[in-house]
C-alpha cells in the first residue's frame, strides 16, 4: 500500500496552498483531485481583487497584476449608466452618474465609513480565529486585541460600527442616498453569493467582511487568478508534491478516532496519518468521514450548516465585439453590474428564498472582445429538481438586450449551483462552501466544535472556504490549516 505523510483531498486553490506550505517543511504530500483541471471553484473567478501580503510572503511568490484601469459600471435601464474608477480601497472616483452632488458625496462618505470598519476587521481575517473558552494565552490575547481594535476607533465610530454591524444595507443606504443606481450597486456587493437580500440583517456585516478580505469594497479584477494558481503549482512541483487528478476520494478510513487511510474511486487505498480536506465541511463529515465516526450532536450541527448555493455562471459568445449602449469603450475593461435598485434585488432574493427562478436576476459580468462571462445571482440550488436553463438564458438575454444591441448570441453555456455541486462535489454548489452569516463566521465557522481548522477526528483538518475566513480566492484557509497541522504535529 502506498503511504504519504499528508494527503490533501481536493486540488482547489486552498488545497494547493496547504500542500505548498506543508511540502516546504519536507513532508511527503499527495494531492488528490476529482477533476482533470486543478483550481476548483477558482476556475469561475472573473475578479481577484487582492492577495494578502501574508499569503504572498508565506508562499514567497509574486503575482501578475492586471494592468487595466479598474472601472465599475452600474447599468441603468434609461442608459444613464454610473461609472466608478477604483484607484484604491479609499480612492473611488465617480466618473459619470445621474446622482445629485449630495448623493455622490454621501456615497463616498459611506464607502469611507465602511472602509474604516473593514480595516478594523482586517487584522482578524488572516489569523486563526480564537477559541472563546480555551483559556490559552494566544486565544485570550486575540480576543483582547479584537476588543482593543474596536475601542481604538473612538467612541463615535465604535458606536456606529456596533449600530450597523447587525443592520441591513438597505436601511443605511436609504438614510443617506436617494439615487437608485448607487443604492443598487452597493447593495449588490453586500449580498453577492449569499442567501441575504438588501433588507436582510447582517448584509452590512457581509459587506465589511468581504471588504476586509478583498481590501476593496468592490470586487475588481486586479490580480490574475491563473498566475496565482500557476505559482502555487510551481511550488508544489519544486517540493515534489504528488498531484493525482481524475481521482475521487470516496472514504476516509478511521480507527480509534485517528485517520489511517483514504479509499479512492479506483479502489486503491492509500495510507496516511494526516489529512487536510479541501472539500466543504458538510461533504467531508457526512460523506467522507461518515456518521458512524461522529457523535449525534456533531452530526446535527453538520446537517444544520447552511450551504444552499445561489450563483450560476454563464458564458456567452457574441457574433461581434461587444459594446454597451451609451457607454464609452474605454470602460469595457471593467466590471458591469445590473442591480438597478434595492427593490429589484429584493424581488430576486425573494424568488431565491422560495426556490423559484427569478425572471429578474442580478448580473455581474466582464467582457473580452466578443465573449461575456457573468455571474447570475439568486439562482437557487434545488433539491431533487433542475432549473430550466433555456428560461435562465432567456431572462439573461432580456436584460442584456437593453445594453448590447445589433449583436447576435452565437452560443452560451450555463452552470447552475446544482451543476457546480455535481462537478466539484461541493454541497449546494455554494460559492463559499457555506453561508457567510454571523452564526457561521469567525470562531463559529463552519460551526461550533469544528472551528480553527481541526476536527473531532485526530489527524483530520479542514482547509476549504467553509473555514475561516470563508470564500473567495485568498489562500488564507489553506495556510492556516497547514500551520495548525504542523503545530499539532510538533506538540505531539
Ligand atoms: C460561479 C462562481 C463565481 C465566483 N466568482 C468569484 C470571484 O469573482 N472572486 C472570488 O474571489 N471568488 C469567487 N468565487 C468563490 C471562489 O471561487 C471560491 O470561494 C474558492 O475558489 C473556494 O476555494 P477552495 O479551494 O476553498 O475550494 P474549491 O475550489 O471548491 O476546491 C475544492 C476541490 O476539491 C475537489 N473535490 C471535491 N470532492 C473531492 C473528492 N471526494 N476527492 C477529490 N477531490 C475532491 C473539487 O473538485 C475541487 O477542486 C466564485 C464562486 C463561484 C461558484
Amino acid at each position: 500500500m502506498r503511504k504519504f505523510d499528508i494527503i490533501i483531498i481536493g486540488g482547489g486553490h486552498n488545497g494547493l496552498v496547504a500542500a505548498s506550505v506543508l511540502s516546504k517543511k519536507g513532508n511527503k504530500v499527495l494531492v488528490i483531485e476529482k477533476n482533470e483541471q486543478l483550481g476548483g471553484l477558482s476556475n469561475y473567478v472573473d475578479s481577484l481583487s487582492y492577495i494578502s501580503e501574508e499569503v504572498l510572503k508565506e508562499l514567497n511568490i509574486k503575482i501578475e497584476k492586471d494592468i487595466n484601469e479598474n472601472y465599475v459600471s452600474a447599468l441603468s435601464d434609461d442608459l444613464n449608466h454610473t461609472v466608478l474608477k477604483i484607484n484604491g480601497n479609499k480612492n473611488i472616483e465617480i466618473l459619470q452618474t445621474n446622482a445629485s452632488e449630495s448623493d455622490q458625496l454621501n456615497f463616498i462618505k459611506l464607502i469611507n465609513k465602511y472602509d474604516l470598519f473593514a480595516r478594523t476587521l482586517r487584522s482578524f481575517m488572516f489569523k486563526k480565529p480564537p477559541r472563546v473558552k480555551s483559556g490559552s494565552r494566544s486565544d485570550i490575547w486575540q480576543l483582547v486585541s479584537m476588543g482593543l481594535k474596536v475601542r481604538l476607533l473612538g467612541k463615535k465610530n465604535m458606536r456606529e460600527l456596533l449600530r450597523v454591524i447587525g443592520l441591513n444595507i438597505a436601511d443605511d443606504l436609504e438614510d443617506n442616498i436617494t439615487d437608485n443606481i448607487l443604492k443598487g450597486l452597493l447593495s449588490n456587493e453586500a449580498v453577492i453569493g449569499t442567501n441575504l437580500g438588501a433588507r436582510s440583517p447582517g448584509s452590512i456585516l457581509n459587506l465589511l467582511y468581504n471588504q476586509a478580505t478583498n481590501n476593496s469594497i468592490f470586487r475588481i479584477n486586479k490580480y490574475n487568478t491563473h498566475s496565482f494558481l500557476n505559482s502555487i503549482r510551481e511550488i508544489c512541483k519544486k517540493n515534489n508534491v504528488e498531484i493525482e487528478t481524475n481521482k475521487k476520494v470516496e472514504k476516509i478510513n478511521i480507527s480509534n478516532q485517528n485517520v489511517n487511510s483514504v479509499l479512492l474511486d479506483t479502489g486503491e487505498e492509500i495510507q496516511t496519518s494526516s489529512i487536510i480536506s479541501n472539500v466543504d465541511p458538510k461533504t467531508t463529515y457526512l460523506k467522507l468521514v461518515g456518521a458512524a465516526n461522529l457523535d449525534t450532536d456533531f452530526i446535527r450541527r453538520t446537517k444544520n450548516y447552511r450551504t444552499k448555493g445561489t450563483v450560476a455562471k454563464i458564458h456567452i459568445d457574441f457574433e461581434n465585439e461587444i459594446k454597451i449602449n451609451n457607454l464609452d469603450t474605454k470602460y469595457l475593461s471593467g466590471k458591469f453590474v445590473y442591480a438597478p435598485d434595492i427593490k429589484y434585488i429584493e424581488h430576486a432574493f425573494n424568488d431565491n428564498k422560495y426556490n423559484k427562478l427569478s425572471s429578474n436576476p442580478c448580473l455581474e459580468f466582464y467582457i473580452n472582445k466578443n465573449k461575456l462571462s457573468a455571474n447570475i445571482y439568486f439562482i437557487p440550488y434545488l433539491i431533487n429538481s433542475a432549473h430550466d436553463k433555456k428560461k435562465i438564458l432567456s431572462n439573461v438575454k432580456l436584460i442584456l438586450e437593453k445594453f448590447v444591441t445589433e449583436n447576435q448570441i452565437l452560443s452560451s453555456t450555463i452552470e447552475t449551483p446544482n451543476d457546480i455541486e455535481d462537478k466539484y462535489n461541493i454541497s449546494g454548489g455554494h460559492w463559499s462552501h457555506g453561508d457567510m452569516e454571523i452564526d457561521q463566521l469567525l470562531m463559529m465557522r463552519p460551526f461550533y466544535g469544528s472551528s480553527q481548522y481541526s476536527t473531532p477526528i485526530n489527524g483530520l483538518y479542514l482547509c476549504s472556504a467553509g473555514t475561516h475566513p470563508g470564500g473567495g480566492v485568498t489562500g488564507i484557509n489553506g495556510i492556516n490549516a497547514a500551520k495548525q497541522l504542523l503545530k499539532d504535529n510538533r506538540n505531539e
